[in-house]
This record gives structure tokens, C-alpha cells and sequence, in this order.
């Protein structure tokens, strides 16, 4: 039965962080409890997650949002 497209991005949310953590792409990127943070799952049933700081998820979401892009213009060669 056709439902809504699946999604197939990685679990990802924001979050405030619960107490002080370091970012997982730069562990200099410290932030406090109450800063938000970008948390991604990762994929499998014990699956861990990663926290990011701000600057470096606003950063994976521009490059993000360019890979999926460049996919979907893949797959539309004529257009
Ligand atoms: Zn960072």
C-alpha cells in the first residue's frame, strides 16, 4: 500500500545538550548544558549518536542539502 515516502535521511534532531559535551566533528567546540545540539543516530539496533555543535551542523546541512540536490538533478538529466 502507497504511504508517504519514506525517509531516508539518518535519525537526526535537535536538542539542548543535558550537560556540557564537546562537538564530535571538533572536540575544541564545547557546549555548555542548555546549548542546542545537532544529534545524529547512527544506523543499527545498538545504535549510538553523535552531537554537534551549531557552526559545524549548520556546515553538514548546507553540504547535506547539496548532495541531495545533486542527486535528485541525477536522476533528471532533461531538466
Ligand atoms: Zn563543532
Amino acid at each position: 500500500m502507497p504511504g508517504r515516502p519514506r525517509s531516508v535521511l539518518l535519525r537526526l534532531e535537535v536538542r539542548p545538550a543535558g550537560r556540557r559535551c564537546t562537538c564530535a566533528h571538533n572536540t575544541a567546540h564545547v557546549m555548555l548544558k542548555g546549548d542546542l545540539r545537532f544529534v545524529v543516530r547512527d544506523r543499527g539496533p545498538a545504535a549510538g549518536e553523535k552531537g554537534y555543535c551549531a557552526a559545524c551542523a549548520s556546515e553538514m546541512l548546507v553540504k547535506a542539502k547539496a548532495e541531495l540536490d545533486a542527486l535528485e538533478a541525477a536522476l533528471q538529466p532533461f531538466h
